[in-house]
């Protein structure tokens, strides 16, 4: 079996004000032995999966450059130690502008990382001082330097729209500048407000200025525009490369391929079943010193929800879900369950199917939780 490995780095220097992810701030003091614990998980689970090839790993967080080059390395490691690794392995690490010396860098060449994503969102200052981001627009481009001046060439950058007193014309800079540091890959979302974040209670407050529906469509259509004339064909509804760069970790989870979660707060897709790590640091440490799983949930979806996942997650990306796939995993023609539902999108112009494939057209993909509602059984 080959394998997808994650590995979750729960720590950040400040909390950006639009984030829902699980990462803490002010747990300094439990770096260290946060790591000896996910070692010790790496080497447990590593036991259990001996006969799995790992060919993808992502360490995400979070933002897993807070740790030290030291304390990173150890978790290579223990990676190297715990699984065999295929010689081509893609091994990504997340790192934020301002969190990756030049000598962290070099370790991270050492230990093997090849891929670095950095979260920049954009490349206007007043933009990312009203995310909360910890790195000015200059910064974001000196780390991208620096990465490529220690090595690395298959470099990811996190963008965003639809931002706090953003305008279609920051969003433009932001994409040009993206082009100009020769990246490799996109990944540009549109912001969110989550509950129990900053800008929720901001946004409750009536105090959060976000662009209106229609620059919020500009901004969108912006993007879909861009790219293909900057050189990145999209191929996920949020995730854009040149060609030979898509993101072999990421691309696992919308094909339906297993991946195994390690650390606090990740999630594990084995054999159709789903498993979820407990968040909290100090509980996910005590767990697994004292030689209990981490496990706080474990989930075997039936039959129908697991058909449902399959497709809207193969959907997300623009190759789009295969028939025969969809046979092999689950016994049953594809049409058989949702022609009705397919014949429909392919009506309102949301869907096409072309050979094997079931795809989303561009309308599809910019309405795409609206789409994936109908494949619920
Ligand atoms: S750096 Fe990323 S994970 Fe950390 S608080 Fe900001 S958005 Fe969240």
């Amino acid at each position: 079996m080959s394998l997808g490995l994650y590995i979750h780095i729960p720590f950040c220097r400040r909390k950006c004000f639009y984030c829902d992810f699980p990462s803490y701030t002010g747990l300094e003091h439990l770096y260290s032995a946060y790591v000896a614990a996910l070692c010790r998980e790496i080497a447990d689970q590593g036991g259990i999966l001996s006969g799995a090839v790992v060919d993808t790993v992502f360490i995400g967080g979070g933002t897993p450059t807070v740790l030290s080059g030291k304390l990173l390395a150890a978790v290579m490691d223990s990676i190297r130690q715990a699984f065999k690794l295929a010689d081509n392995t893609e091994i990504s690490i997340e790192a934020n502008p301002g969190t990756a010396d030049r000598s962290m860098l070099d370790q991270l060449r050492q230990c093997g990382v090849n891929r670095m994503s950095f979260g920049v969102q954009s490349f206007s200052d007043p933009v990312l001082a009203a995310l909360g981001r910890i790195h000015t627009a200059g910064e974001a481009v000196q780390a991208v330097e620096l990465a490529q001046k220690a090595g690395f060439e298959n470099l990811n950058l996190d963008l965003m729209y639809g931002l706090p007193d953003q305008s279609l014309h920051d969003l433009h800079d932001s994409l040009a500048m993206a082009y100009r540091l020769n990246v490799r890959h996109l990944s540009v979302y549109g912001l969110k407000v989550e509950e129990g974040t900053g800008f929720a209670y901001l946004a409750n407050q009536g105090r959060l200025n976000l662009p209106d529906d229609e620059l919020d469509d500009a901004m969108y259509e912006a993007v879909m525009d861009s790219m293909p004339k900057l050189g990145f064909a999209r191929y996920e509804i949020s995730n854009f490369a040149r060609p030979g760069y898509q993101c072999r970790h990421n691309l696992k989870y919308w094909q339906y391929q297993p991946y195994l979660g390690l650390g606090a707060a990740a999630h594990s897709f084995i054999d159709g079943q789903r498993r979820a790590n407990v968040s909290d640091v100090q509980t996910y440490i005590d767990s697994v010193s004292s030689g209990q799983p981490p496990v706080v949930l474990i989930e075997q979806p039936d039959r129908q929800t697991a058909m449902a996942e399959f497709c809207f997650l193969a959907l997300r990306t623009v190759q789009g879900l295969s028939v025969s796939q969809f046979q092999h995993c689950f016994s049953c023609d594809f049409f058989s369950v949702y022609q009705f539902a397919v014949d429909r999108l392919v009506r309102k112009g949301a869907v096409i199917v072309a050979g094997d494939n079931v795809r989303l057209t561009a309308l599809g993909m910019k309405f795409g939780n609206q789409v994936f509602s109908e494949f619920l059984l």
